[in-house]
């Protein structure tokens, strides 16, 4: 088969692999879409694994072959696969800190050599125990639609570590795919949403997506937009989707008394960032910060997307055959005005 592997930084080759064997208790499942996410994004310009591997991780396909043992799944099923389940049994997942439990750090989707998600590729297997986290997509929905729970459940997991009431005021900073799926799931849950981008054509998607207000450019004036919505209080919460450290000090200025911090987007581990530690102690701000997914959301995160009440469709902008993954790669890493998710499609 056809796979893209990586084979150093900024080096993906495509290349004939063999078509991955299965065990009793696996599937085989042909890729249909593969989306690209941030996180292979940075292992792949910046090298933070060995070679070789094949990434993808927000893979959907279909089943072709099911090993012996399996009977929740038959060939010809259209899935959405998930690559990281937890044990649910361990010290971190009983304190549902999932993402450190040592289950959850195996990738459980691979195309070949050392697991890596395999979505660039024509076929992924699946491991036992990631089976839990396989969910159908219905009829009417489409891959492209099953492909995006992983990155939801990731999102919905995060908005599940605020304390927000009906009627609070959030900021979301930056709408990009992740920002938008933020800016919705906060106003089903009843959030008055400030939407911040650069890009005014993002941020037209961000009011269909549910933002009340919505603001580009300058952050300093951004303050007093924040006083004048709030009368003065302050935020309730904001949400970083943007790894900027200037606005993380200058956001936690905006919140108000008692209010949380959640960054998302700073996944790179760099100089200490300074903040005024007081606002946390004194002020009682709280400092969050959320990882991947939450297995236990997935049956949620499943009625969310597939009902279309936090409609996915609109947020994937840009399809690359796998050949073209280098460049799906390179477009979803410096997106234009009009670029949201890119995905490749396999099949
Ligand atoms: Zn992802
Ligand atoms: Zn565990």
């Amino acid at each position: 088969m056809r796979a893209v592997v990586y084979r150093g930084v900024n080096d993906l080759r495509v290349e004939t692999v063999p078509v991955p064997r299965i065990g009793r208790g696996e599937l085989l499942v042909k890729v249909a879409v593969c989306g690209v996410c941030p996180t292979d994004i940075k292992k792949i310009q910046h090298g933070t694994v060995p070679p070789p591997r094949i990434f993808g991780h927000e893979t959907a396909g279909t089943i072709v072959r099911t090993g012996a043992s399996v009977r929740q799944f038959k060939a010809g099923d259209r899935v959405a696969l998930h690559h990281h389940v937890p044990c649910l049994k361990c010290h971190y997942c009983r304190h549902r800190a999932f993402a450190q439990c040592a289950t959850y750090k195996r990738t459980g989707v691979t195309a070949g050599f050392e697991p890596a998600g395999g979505g660039y590729a024509e076929y992924v297997r699946v491991m036992p125990f990631v089976l839990p986290g396989v969910v159908k997509i219905p009829a009417r929905n489409s891959f492209e639609e099953g492909a995006m729970l992983e990155p939801v459940n990731t999102v919905l997991k995060a908005v599940r570590r605020l304390s927000l009431l009906r009627g609070d005021v959030v900021l979301v900073a930056g709408q990009g795919p992740i920002g938008l799926m933020f800016t919705r799931l906060l106003q089903l849950q009843g959030a008055g949403v400030i939407a911040t981008d650069l890009l005014e054509s993002r941020l037209k998607l961000a009011r269909r997506f549910g933002a009340r207000w919505t603001w580009r450019g300058d952050d300093s004036e951004l303050s007093e937009e924040v006083a004048h919505v709030t009368r003065g209080r302050g935020l309730d919460a904001a949400v970083l989707a943007v790894p900027s450290d200037a606005l993380v000090c200058q956001a936690q200025g905006w919140l108000r008394g008692g209010g949380q911090l959640l960054l998302f987007a700073h996944t790179r581990r760099s100089a200490p960032a300074v903040l005024d530690l007081a606002a946390v102690c004194v002020d009682e701000k709280d400092l969050l910060g959320s990882y991947s997914s939450d297995f236990t959301l997935q049956a949620e995160v499943a009625r969310l997307v597939f009902s279309r009440r936090l409609d996915v469709r609109p947020l994937v902008t840009q399809r690359f055959p796998l050949e073209q993954t280098a460049d799906a790669v390179r477009l979803a890493s410096r997106p234009t005005p009009d670029s949201l998710k890119t995905v490749v499609l396999p099949a």
